[in-house]
Formats: C-alpha cells, structure tokens, sequence
C-alpha cells in the first residue's frame, strides 16, 4: 500500500513480562459505573442499562510505576482524575453471551479517564457530545497489561488513587454496577468488538481537579500501580 500522506503510528501498550506490545485499537468507556460516583456527579445510581462514549486510540498514553509526565491539557480550569480498571479486547465479536465474555479479554490494567470536566458538564447540560470533556492527546494514561493467561481474571480488588500522596479515591471493582462480564456483553450487541479494543470500565467516587506539579498514584491489587505527574501545558507557558 502506498499512502498519499505518512499515516498515523499504531498506538500501543506495554504489556508486562513480553516484549510484544499490545496495539490499541479502539478506547470505549463506560460512564457512572460506580454508583457513590454517579451520586457524587448528582445522578441517579439506578442500574439502567450503561452507556459509553470513546476515547481515540492516540489518547492511551503508556505510564507505569516510575513516573511519565503528562501535560495539562488547554481550555480547561477544571482537570480530573477518574482512576480505573481497564480492560484489554484480545478476541472480537458480536452479541457475546455475559456467560462467554471474558473468553474475549486479553488483559487488565490500570488506568486514568483524565477528564476535562468544565467541558464535559458544559456539554451535558447543554445535550451536546462530551468529546471535547474526555477525548483528547493524552487523555488515557494505562500502566502495563497483566494477561489473563498470567493472572486471571479479577472480581475483588481494591481501586485506589492518591494525589501527592493523599487519598483520594478508594473503593474496590466488585462495586461496579455493570460487570466487565456484562459491560462487555452489552457493548457487543451495539458494536462489533475487535481485537485491539480497550474498555475503560469506569471510576469510583472522590474524582477531583488536579494541577500541574501535583503527582496521582493509581492502583488496583494484583495489576501495580503507575505514577502520573502533571506538567505544564500550553495555555500555562
Ligand atoms: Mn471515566
């Protein structure tokens, strides 16, 4: 194939103990998955069915227990960290059974929805898209992938997530209201999953702003931690 302009590089993740590296393919979240979090976000923590928006594959950025930089990104005044367990797709499908569903997960890891909240509740409450809130460079900082073949998969874990070295948000994934079983059964029958794909299955509660010099840790037990500092972005130059 010979292209007209040079195309984009695929964008990858690490994966713990294997040189081979995991190319990301498409980033799906899914939204108020916690029900403390969706209380604290001034919603009902009914269990409707869930729903999802995307990050581009670009937004991953790799980051791991020694600590990468991010920058703060512009046009906002009101930077987030949602810690979460991220799910990596290694077989794809449609309408997978919530019986079946982890036979497609390839890995697990750490890691952060940063979120541009000024941006996202400006859209919400306007009925606009959120991309401009969640979909941008950088946005996705995930640690190394633990492969199931490796670990397992995980039903208790403790979630946590400290900014210079004060908590901030603690819970555990056996708190989410949709499974990564079921969310991944449920995305399936809207959207054909391929391999490559990446859920990032949503936060607990205590997400709040962060600014440039503060340094988030984020862990689950059994997939490590990474350590996520915010640098100075455009708009602060
Ligand atoms: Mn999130």
């Amino acid at each position: 194939m010979q292209y007209a302009i040079p195309p984009a590089a695929v964008n990858t993740l690490e994966i713990a103990g294997q040189d081979a590296a995991f190319p990301v393919n498409r980033i799906f979240c899914v939204g108020r998955n916690y029900a403390a979090h969706a209380i604290e976000m001034g919603k009902d923590p009914t269990r409707d069915a869930p729903f999802f928006f995307m990050k581009p594959a670009n937004a991953a950025v790799r980051a791991s227990a020694d600590a990468i930089t991010i920058a703060y990104p512009p046009k906002t005044a009101n930077y987030h960290h949602e810690i979460e367990l991220v799910v990596a797709i290694g077989k794809g499908g449609s309408n997978i059974s919530v019986e079946q569903a982890l036979e497609h997960v390839y890995g697990y890891a750490v890691g952060l929805d940063m979120t541009r909240r000024d941006l996202q509740l400006d859209a919400r409450d306007k009925g606009r898209p959120w991309e401009f809130g969640k979909s941008f460079s950088q946005s996705a900082p995930i640690g190394p992938l633990h492969t199931v073949s490796a670990i397992g998969h995980l039903e208790n874990a403790a979630i946590t997530l400290t900014v210079n070295g004060a908590p901030r948000q603690s819970s555990d994934i056996n708190k989410l209201i949709w499974s990564v079983a079921e969310s991944i059964s449920y995305l399936s029958q809207y959207e054909t999953l391929e391999p490559g794909d990446v859920i990032m299955t949503g936060t607990p509660e205590g997400v709040n702003a962060v600014v440039a010099g503060d340094e988030m840790r984020g862990a689950i037990a059994g997939l490590g931690e990474i350590v996520v500092r915010v640098g100075k972005g455009k708009d602060h130059e």
